[in-house]
């Protein structure tokens, strides 16, 4: 199965797809992780993105796509968070997965307001000490969201391919949604 989530900062989209990716034995292809693994090995990749994600900035789109290619080409299964962040990137994810005959099987989105994902993330740059959730960062990365990421869904929704999942419930309520909106799409 390969699945999109999409969401924005705070909304639980990672805690979400890492129960997805273990419960369908699918891998979990967060963007963030990847980054945030490369600049704590040093590596080219890291170095040259450790200030944009310092800043809370977007990594250019090229690199982007790039990576993912890489990363999804010799997947099969996969749910795919933190990308695509633009609608270039969106772009050349589909176009991607069609000229491999895999296309996307489901789009998620997780729906949290701004003010329950500000408060989420400052609550976890208090216990994880993230050094991309101090209030100035939190609030460039949500305006890019808006800005960059909405026209994102908009297209998903456009296409009729989006299923919308209220994420300010228990993480164990919106996993239960979740489930309960995969199998749908499963019987149509
Ligand atoms: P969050 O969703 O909370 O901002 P992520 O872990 O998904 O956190 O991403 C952390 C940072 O990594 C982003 O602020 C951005 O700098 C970079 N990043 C992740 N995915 C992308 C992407 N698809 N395009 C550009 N930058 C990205």
């Amino acid at each position: 199965m390969r699945i999109l989530i999409l969401g924005p900062q705070g909304s639980g989209k990672g805690t979400q797809a890492k129960r997805l990716a273990a419960s369908h034995g699918i891998a979990h292809v967060s963007t963030g992780d990847i980054l945030r693994a490369a600049v704590a090995e040093g590596t080219e990749l890291g170095r040259r993105v450790a200030p944009i994600l310092e800043r809370g900035d977007l990594v250019p789109d090229e690199l982007m796509i790039d990576l993912i290619r890489e990363r999804l080409e010799h997947e099969d299964g996969f749910v795919l968070d933190g990308f695509p962040r633009t609608l270039a990137q969106a772009e050349a994810l589909d176009s991607m997965l069609a000229s491999i005959g895999k296309p996307l099987d489901v789009v998620l989105l997780l729906q949290v307001s701004d003010e329950v994902s500000s408060e989420r993330l400052l609550g976890r740059a208090l216990e994880e000490g993230r050094s991309d959730d101090t209030p100035e960062v939190i609030a460039n990365r949500l305006r890019l969201y808006h800005e960059l990421t909405q026209p994102v869904i908009a297209r998903y929704r456009e296409a009729g391919a989006l299923i919308e999942i209220d994420g300010e419930r228990s993480i164990d309520e919106v996993e239960a949604e979740i489930e309960r909106a995969l199998a749908g799409t499963r019987e149509r």
